[in-house]
């Protein structure tokens, strides 16, 4: 897949509220369309007969950054390091702890649910598994026609009609409509879940993992339609994965999360040519090179991700980091700009 973007990634200056960079993938300054600010969610860990709350599962635990228009930053991880949950946080699927959600400069973290709803038609997702997150007893018609109905959009004809249009837009035939969805492939399937998030017209789409239980072959057909969208709509996405290499092709800046905490953010250039983090360094070691020229030294990080019930003092990372030292420990990295743009949680890079 051949990438055009690489070098347009002019990197606006930060913002003074969040500290990230307010810049937009188009270069152009406006107001970011998603802004996330110091972030938390907790989920109490309730034990007894009593149901007492014991303690708490520090899955988001003080994220911030923004997306432009037209713009995708990906968010990077190993399983359980909160990722998921920012994603659905950010659509208030669960409520967040702490910290705000704005969009289009509005702050609407705790709109009551109904002065929501507009906002969050805005917001759409698309799911990791295609083979889970549809209907069976639905045709691929009615999956991509239900957020219309729910919002009331027009008469069954000109929801029929928008349908069949999403279904051309997606790559789909509208003679398609009347099918189930086992009677699709998978690549398909992950196709009717785009139709169904684009029902609305939105401006930004959270994919969760959106190509993970896919081929690789047929991967790379579905970011290419999604990137073809966001060329077309104007659309942004968070694209969210635990694959470095899934992002590096659609993403225009770069977000490393470890433990609920966003431990580098930069543009993607930056992320992957000279990254600050270790984890980040990490990462990208077990990226293939598709140079056999080029040898990539493979770091192995030793253990799992540590439980966010109970994360490790001070730096989070410092129980896996090969360069730790006894601050690490104790002390606790913020998340500052290094170098222009690229910004790092670590004392010593
Ligand atoms: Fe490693 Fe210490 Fe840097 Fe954390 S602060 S990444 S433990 S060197």
């Amino acid at each position: 897949m051949a990438d055009t973007r690489e070098h347009d990634l002019p990197i606006a200056p930060a913002n003074k509220k969040s500290g990230m960079p307010a810049s937009t993938g188009t270069g152009i300054k406006e107001e970011p369309v998603l802004e996330v600010r110091d972030l938390k969610k907790h989920f109490p860990v309730k034990k007894g007969l009593l149901r007492k709350t014991v303690g708490h599962v520090y899955a988001v635990d003080g994220v911030s950054f923004t997306i432009g228009r037209g713009e995708t930053v990906g968010l990077v991880g190993e399983s359980g390091c909160g990722k998921s949950t920012v994603g659905r946080t950010l659509l208030r699927l669960v409520e967040p702890t702490d910290g705000q959600i704005l969009i289009d400069g509005k702050d609407v973290t705790r709109l009551p649910r109904e002065e929501f709803r507009p906002y969050r038609r805005e917001m759409q997702i698309i799911f990791q598994d295609p083979f889970s997150s549809l209907d069976p007893r639905m045709t691929a018609g009615q999956i991509v026609s239900e957020p219309l109905e729910v919002h009331g959009e027009g008469d069954r004809a000109s929801r029929r009609e928008r349908v069949a249009e999403l279904f051309g837009r997606v790559g789909l035939r509208p003679q398609q409509m009347d099918n189930f969805p086992h009677q699709f492939s998978g690549g398909q399937r992950q196709r009717i879940g785009i139709a169904r998030a684009l029902a609305l017209n939105p401006k930004l789409i959270i994919g969760d993992e959106p190509v993970s239980a896919l081929d690789v072959s047929i991967q790379a057909q579905v970011i290419n339609i999604l990137m073809d969208l966001q060329k077309d709509l104007g659309l942004s996405y968070l694209f969210i994965s635990h694959n470095l290499a899934v992002v590096e092709h659609i993403s225009h800046r770069i977000a490393v999360m470890y433990l609920g905490r966003i431990v580098e953010y930069a543009d993607k250039k930056t992320i992957f040519t000279a990254p600050r983090h270790p984890y980040t360094e990490a990462l990208l070691s077990a990226v293939p090179v598709p140079d056999p020229s080029i040898k990539r030294k493979k770091l192995v990080l030793d253990g799992d991700v540590p439980s966010p019930v109970k994360p490790p003092s001070g730096c989070h990372f410092h129980t896996r980091c090969p360069i730790a030292q006894p601050r690490c420990k104790v002390d606790s990295p913020p998340l500052v700009e290094k170098s222009p743009g690229q910004f790092a949680a670590c004392h010593f890079r």
